[in-house]
């Protein structure tokens, strides 16, 4: 992500200035302080018969790499929503139900810094299609997995695993 160098508000210079605890872009001329957050982000996890769709970037960044479906959310959209755009976009696929997994923050990435929100759904319809940013769209077996390019992708389905894994009897 660029520095703020210009105000959003009347466009002159912003300095960097020590303010409410960290290093922020102030406007010197109108004093607009340039708030930065972590931009939201979906991914899904869509689980049939122990495998996992994964789609293959068909876009810069990670162009060519496999990594789950999702994206970032838009303005006046749930984090379900995106979720559910997101996925029929790059999949094609709808999902009936979506259970949120957990979340991953990713701070100083090339898009910025993230927080990123893993949802699974075991309930789809449609045919497995890619579109959108995705080249190429393919269920995995679990256990069998391409490498995925994102380190949250990869959190979030270590996430489902331990979810699905089944419970370990315990005897005395
Ligand atoms: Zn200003």
């Amino acid at each position: 992500m660029g520095t703020l160098k210009y105000c959003s508000n009347c466009g002159a210079k912003n300095e960097s200035r020590f303010l409410e605890g960290r290093k922020r872009y102030v406007c010197p001329a109108c004093g607009t302080v340039h708030y930065e957050n972590p931009r939201p982000a979906v991914t899904v996890i869509v689980v049939e018969d122990g495998n996992i769709v994964l789609v293959k970037r068909a876009v810069e960044p990670a162009k060519g790499k496999w990594c789950l479906p999702g994206g970032f959310m838009e303005m006046q959209e749930s984090a379900e929503q995106a979720a559910h755009r997101e996925l029929e976009e790059e999949t094609g696929l709808t999902a009936r139900d979506l259970a949120f997994l957990g979340l991953c923050p990713y701070p100083g990435g090339i898009l910025g810094d993230l927080l990123v929100l893993g949802f699974m759904t075991e309930n789809i319809e449609g045919r497995l299609t890619p579109g959108d940013d995705a080249s190429e769209a393919q269920f995995f077996p679990l256990e069998k997995l391409p490498r995925i390019v994102f380190r949250c992708h990869r959190e979030i389905v270590r996430m489902y695993k331990d979810l699905a894994r089944p419970e370990v009897e315990v005897n005395a």
